[in-house]
Parts: structure tokens; C-alpha cells; sequence
């Protein structure tokens, strides 16, 4: 059955109350691989991206393309799906190069982001064949150059720009204002500077402009007015320089349901807007379209992903709060004490139970903002080994997961159709012991 709890499709509820998640049994999951657990359903994942790639193609035709942000959720399985679905992808250090080189990803597909590449990442990317690199800003370009000349390579470059958008998002993932530590601002002329700087340097050819104004963005004015804002700039580029743009990429940031009151964007719908304005506006300045490209991690992760924990103690304090214990943590889910990030939270094998008691819901690490979840309601029954699911976690959890506590990592179980089998297995003692000397 459907609940008011069932905040996207590939979430149900049994009839003696247990919660499904593409169909499949939370409790016996939990019983199986243990908890914390991560679940992800490759169906989704999939019908995500065809989504954004059919969208993309309807508004761009060969002109456009889609990559996946893989800081969202990086390991080999999720590599491998992205390259059997067609997508580019995007990759912000050496780790996650290594990551989708291993899954066997055509890197010439591969965008390398960062606002801090060291020499060394620099040249595992030239040697690993990535086909562009989003430069942030000019000691960057020169050093890809300094590196580029040594191996005797050309690089293609996509130079990240700073459009001047505020994304009204959280403020530790705005990144499209003036003031923030990413990309080259038009504002200040420094995107025109490391523009005049790329044409000059002879390791290296602009391939076109980049922007990503931030993340968990619901509001379709935004992209729209980036449109306005990139179209003219690169119209200025061509005036001063004659250089005319082969890409530009329009970055990621669409946001996703983490609560019932959060809207749903319709991806298809918001391309389709965005097409007709770039349309519009390369039309209007009379510029030859360029490639463009999306760049979404979380809203093409986010909603496939579920987090299984078990209830390890509960204190109850007449007058001040209740805490509900889970056996995992900020060391698996950093998102609420980075953000005070809003999630759905169930106990998953008593759905039809009532929910009479508020509770934080808090992680096991020793330190007292270890906070998972507030304001949470829970059975005040809730007891020592229930089983409670965060929803919509498919993006930045796996990704954020740290070993704080000497807290080994959870194991990725990857959910298809009738079958569900484990992408990342848990991590083990030995596994941390592994690099101590
Ligand atoms: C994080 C990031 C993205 C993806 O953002 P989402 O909100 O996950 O879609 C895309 N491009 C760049 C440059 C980013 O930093």
C-alpha cells in the first residue's frame, strides 16, 4: 500500500507493515546484509538518467548531452551503469578518475572539476586519456599547461565561470554567486582574463565555458537566467576575441524530494525550458548553437538510495528531548550536521504503527552533534533492534562516509527488479588496520 511516508515511487508499504523499497522487503534485507545499510535501486537509476538523456536529446538533438556528477555516489558499480546508459560523466579528483577507469568508462566522455588540481592529478588525468578539464581559475591553467608541455600533450579545457546567480540553496552549495571559492567571475572581468590567457597558451585548447550555480535548486527561474547571463557572455567572448564556443556546459543542481512538503521538478519540462531559452538567446546574438551539457548528481542518485539502520538505545528526558540511538551516524550520513539536511524517517518494520513519540534521531560517534535527524515521530515504543530507514539517500552519503570512531563504512546493496546484490561490501576492521604501519 501507498503511505503519506511513500515520498516517490519505488516506495511502498506491505500489509503487515513492512516498508518495500523497490519491492523488496526492508526487514529481510536488513536481516541479510546487516545495517547500516545502503540500498540503491538500479531500476531508478537507470529510468533516471533515459529521462535526462531522452529530455536532452528532444531539446538539443546531437547538440546535447548528459553527464552524471559521480561526487554524488562514486564507486565501480554506478560507473559501469552510467556508461551502459550512454552518460558523460564528471569526476573531481585523481580517486574518482581511478574509479570510473576501472568500471571500464570511456574517459574521453570524462569532465575533471575540481578548484584545487595538484600536478600529480593532473597528470594521472593526461595520462588516463580525460577528455576535458573544467578549469577553475588562471594558476590552474597555467599549471595544466606547465604539465601538458612536459608530456608533450595538447589539453582540452572548459574554463568554469561564475555567472553571478544566487541558487537560494543551502549556503555550503551556492556556487554560482561572485563570492565563492569556485570559478572565474564575469563580474570582476576575471572570466574574460582566463579566457585571453587559455588562447594563449599552446598546451592548450578551449573547447568552451562552464557554470554550476549550486545544488538542491527548485526553482526553474534560475537556469533560465544563467541562460541569459552565459549566452551573453560567450557573445562577448566571440566580440573581443573571435573565439567561438564549442561547449558550454550548464552544470547540475536540480533538486530532489527529501520531504513530503518538497516539490517534484519535472526534469523533462525544465529541459525543454532551458532549450527554448538557449535557442532564443544564441539566435538573438547570432552565435552557432554549442554542445551543451547537464551536469546532475543528486537528482539522478538521490531518490534510489535508502539507508537501514537498527535502534541501539533510547533515552527519554520528561521535560527536554528524546533520543533515539541508531548504529551509524554522521560517519555515514554527514548531510544533517553539514546542512541541518531534512529527510523522511520511518521505522521500517512497523509502518502501520502510531507515531505518538518526537525524538532526534541520533548517530553513535562520541561527539553530541552527531545528530542524524530532529523532530523525528516515532512509536514511543520504539525499542533496542527496530529497524528505521532515512529515505532518499542515494546522494552524498556513501560518498561523504568517513571512518570517524574507527567506524567501518556501510556495504552498498544494489537493488534490479526481482534480484538485489552487493555493489560495495561493508568495510572491515581490517580494512582500517590496513594502512597502519
Ligand atoms: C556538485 C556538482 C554538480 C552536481 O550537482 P547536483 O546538485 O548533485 O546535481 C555538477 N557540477 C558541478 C561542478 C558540481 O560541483
Amino acid at each position: 500500500m501507498i503511505t503519506k511516508d511513500c515520498i516517490c515511487e519505488n516506495i511502498s508499504v506491505s500489509e503487515d507493515g513492512t516498508l518495500l523499497f523497490a519491492g523488496h522487503n526492508t526487514a529481510e534485507l536488513a536481516e541479510k546484509y546487516g545495517t547500516p545499510l545502503y540500498l540503491m535501486d538500479e531500476d531508478r537509476i537507470r529510468e533516471r538518467c533515459r529521462t535526462y538523456l531522452g529530455a536532452v536529446k528532444e531539446a538539443f538533438g546531437d547538440k546535447g548531452q548528459v553527464l552524471y556528477a559521480s561526487k554524488a555516489a562514486s564507486f565501480k558499480r554506478i560507473c559501469e551503469i552510467m556508461k551502459e546508459e550512454g552518460m558523460g560523466i564528471d569526476v573531481v579528483s585523481a580517486g574518482e578518475i581511478a574509479t570510473a577507469r576501472k568500471a571500464g568508462f570511456p574517459l574521453e566522455r570524462a569532465y575533471f572539476h575540481s578548484n584545487n588540481k595538484t600536478d600529480a592529478d593532473i597528470r594521472y588525468a593526461i595520462n588516463c586519456g580525460v577528455g576535458y578539464f573544467v578549469v577553475d581559475g588562471p594558476d590552474e591553467l597555467r599549471a595544466i599547461q606547465d604539465v601538458a608541455e612536459e608530456m608533450g600533450r595538447t589539453q582540452a579545457v572548459i574554463l568554469r565561470i561564475t555567472p553571478g546567480i544566487d541558487p537560494h540553496t543551502y549556503e555550503a552549495v551556492a556556487t554560482g554567486k561572485v563570492d565563492c571559492k569556485f570559478g572565474s567571475a564575469i563580474e570582476l572581468g576575471q572570466a574574460h582574463e582566463i579566457t585571453e590567457l587559455a588562447l594563449s597558451l599552446p598546451n592548450v585548447r578551449l573547447a568552451g565555458f562552464h557554470c554550476h550555480v549550486g545544488s538542491q535548486v527548485f526553482d526553474s527561474s534560475v537556469y533560465i537566467a544563467t541562460v541569459d547571463v552565459m549566452v551573453a557572455f560567450l557573445a562577448d567572448i566571440r566580440d573581443r576575441f573571435g573565439y567561438e564556443t564549442e561547449q558550454l556546459d550548464l552544470g547540475g543542481g536540480y533538486g530532489v524530494r527529501y520531504v513530503a512538503e518538497d516539490p517534484t521538478i519535472d526534469i523533462a519540462a525544465a529541459i525543454r525550458e532551458v532549450g527554448v531559452r538557449v535557442k532564443e538567446k544564441v539566435a538573438e546574438y547570432g552565435i552557432p548553437m554549442p554542445l551543451i551539457s547537464f551536469e546532475p548528481g543528486r537528482s539522478i542518485v538521490a531518490d534510489s538510495g535508502m539507508t537501514l539502520y537498527t535502534v541501539g538505545a533510547v533515552k527519554k528526558l520528561p521535560g527536554y528531548k528524546n533520543y533515539v540511538s541508531v548504529n551509524g551516524g554522521m560517519t555515514d550520513n554527514p548531510r544533517f550536521v553539514l546542512y541541518g539536511a531534512e529527510y523522511t524517517v520511518v521505522p521500517a518494520a512497523r509502518m502501520l504503527d502510531q507515531r505518538d513519540m518526537t525524538c532526534s534521531v541520533v548517530g553513535r560517534c562520541c561527539e553530541s552533534g552527531d545528530i542524524l535527524q530532529e523532530e523525528v515521530s516515532l512509536p514511543s515504543d520504539i525499542r533496542r533492534g527496530d529497524l528505521i530507514a532515512f529515505m532518499t539517500t542515494g546522494a552524498y552519503q556513501y560518498s561523504m562516509a568517513s571512518n570517524y570512531n574507527r567506524i567501518p563504512r556501510p556495504a552498498v546493496v544494489m537493488l534490479s527488479g526481482g534480484k538485489h546484490y552487493l555493489a560495495v561490501r561493508r568495510e572491515t576492521l581490517e580494512d582500517m588496520l590496513a594502512l597502519d604501519q
